[in-house]
């Protein structure tokens, strides 16, 4: 791709923007893309909102993906309920980690505008959804309202 195409102008350009972005652009590639953001305050400005983003994601979990969140949720979802689930469902309840799920939401709504978002993938492990383990999370949560109330 030609230095002065405008990267906002292609689907394959914000592609390469978002790769860059999540630092999984090829170096060559990321030159190319780093001169023209040098001349370009559209694609620079866009940069910068993702960066911010994903900098806002790696600071909550470095793995975490935009796209691969929904099925890793489901996929924990069919988890039994382990000690590390039960942590973090306990950090939630309490209210103090939705802050950072803010700008997920945020990266969600950005990339959701830009390009229409592809249907999620179903994992296997979402078929094998056991209804005992969701029963029991929602109890695990019910549970820990009540500890809440009680606290009161
Ligand atoms: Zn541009």
């Amino acid at each position: 791709m030609a230095t002065d195409e405008c990267r906002l102008r292609t689907e394959e350009g914000v592609e390469a923007l978002l790769e860059y972005c999540a630092g999984r652009l090829h170096a060559a590639d990321a030159v190319v893309l780093e001169s023209h953001l040098a001349g370009c305050a559209p694609c620079r400005e866009f940069a910068a909102a993702q960066q911010t983003v994903w900098q806002s994601l790696d600071a909550w979990e470095p793995a975490i993906e935009t796209q691969g969140f929904q099925s890793r949720l489901n996929a924990r979802l069919a988890e039994d309920s382990t000690p590390a689930w039960k942590d973090r469902l306990r950090a939630w309840s309490s209210g103090i980690s939705w802050k950072p799920a803010i700008p997920m939401a945020a990266a969600f709504a950005l990339w959701a505008a830009i390009s229409a978002p592809p249907r999620p993938e179903i994992p296997a492990q979402a078929e094998q959804v056991r209804p005992e383990a969701v029963e029991r999370m929602l109890e695990d949560v019910d549970m820990l309202d009540q500890l809440k109330l009680n606290a009161q």
